[in-house]
């Protein structure tokens, strides 16, 4: 199958699918094919009040449907309006950065001040050059690497670099290793990397004063995980990532996703990263019994008791296997 742009890790493809963004991309013929994505505009963002002053802005490209699933192919964008101005967390695909600061204006009169980038995935950062150059643009080091090169998503065709394109502008200006905290009082925010998991950039993003977090793809919604290798993904350590994340972030009861049509909570988050470590182990357990890759695809299903929380097998937009082949190859023993 030929893959696009990656959700993270759904490609299916068309230009800029998105199954959590990276991953739905591709489908040049035999792939999903998604709702027609709507022509870039203010009206075709909805903005989803979460608190007073933090909304979900939702739409901006394809929409993939499994079941009763919807699956956006544009990353969740965020705006958290503070005394300053508005801090943006991503900025959806190309085209989309002037509808986000129109439709904003239906929310305050502060202008974007900051954007957060989750990771470098199209779909989350393609809208950053359509900002003014003095918006301060915040990401993990690792991503603001991979951003320089937007090199293609894995098994995804060569795409183009945006920010070459407008010399240099929407890249990252500040980064951060393990931890960065930006503003105070009621309106920090807290910035964290736990590891590889989606990509090797993966921030996580938290407004502690309201309890939300915001997970980015590394927990995009409840199906595999889209293992993105050519942007340093790894399946081995993506549930350890996980467990750290669990781990380290409390009091908060609102999780925003890279691409889940709803908000979630720790507990998904928790159970997510059950379902990744399941998911690894049978990979292994698999190669260590001298299985083979398209043994292992073509038996797996998702297991009962994660189809009872939702999970959805998004094979019929893309398969599993190149997810499980990452999996594979990591595993040496
Ligand atoms: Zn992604």
């Amino acid at each position: 199958m030929k893959r696009g742009f990656v959700f993270g890790a759904f490609v299916i493809v068309d230009a800029l699918s998105a199954v959590v963004g990276a991953a739905l991309q591709g489908t040049g013929g035999g792939g999903a094919q998604g709702s027609v994505p709507p022509a870039p505009s203010a009206s075709a963002i909805h903005a989803e009040k979460i608190r007073d002053n933090l909304y979900i802005l939702r739409g901006g490209g394809k929409i993939y449907r499994v079941g009763d699933v919807d699956l956006p192919q544009a990353g969740t964008a965020v705006a958290f309006i503070t005394s300053r101005g508005v801090v943006l967390v991503d900025t959806k695909l190309p085209g989309w950065g002037q509808p986000i600061i129109d439709k904003l204006k239906d929310l305050t009169d502060k202008p974007v001040t900051t954007i957060i980038n989750t990771h470098s995935h199209m779909d989350h950062v393609g809208g950053n050059v359509e900002f003014p150059a003095t918006v301060e643009v915040v990401s993990q080091e690792n991503a603001a690497t991979l951003m320089q090169e937007m090199r293609p998503v894995s098994g995804g065709p060569v795409q183009p670099n945006p920010f070459k394109e407008h010399g240099g502008r929407g890249l990252p200006t500040r980064t951060f290793k393990d931890r960065l905290t930006l503003g105070t009082g009621d309106e920090r925010i807290d910035l964290y990397y736990f590891g590889r998991a989606h990509t090797s950039g993966d921030a996580w993003v938290v407004f502690p004063s309201l309890r939300v977090l915001h997970s980015g793809d590394a927990f995009a919604g409840k199906s595999v995980p889209p293992l993105d290798v050519n942007n340093g993904a790894s399946g081995v350590e993506y549930p350890e990532t996980i467990a750290r994340a669990v781990a380290a972030l409390k009091d908060i009861d609102t999780v925003i996703t890279g691409h889940y049509q709803t908000t979630l909570t720790m507990a998904d988050l928790k159970t997510y990263g059950e379902f990744t470590r399941e998911f690894v182990q049978a990979v292994q357990a698999a190669k260590r019994a001298g299985r083979t890759v398209d043994d292992f695809v073509a038996a797996w299903k998702l297991p009962e008791r994660f189809v009872k929380e939702g999970y959805v097998d998004f094979s019929k937009l893309r398969s599993i296997r190149p997810d499980v082949e990452v999996i594979w190859n990591e595993t040496k023993d």
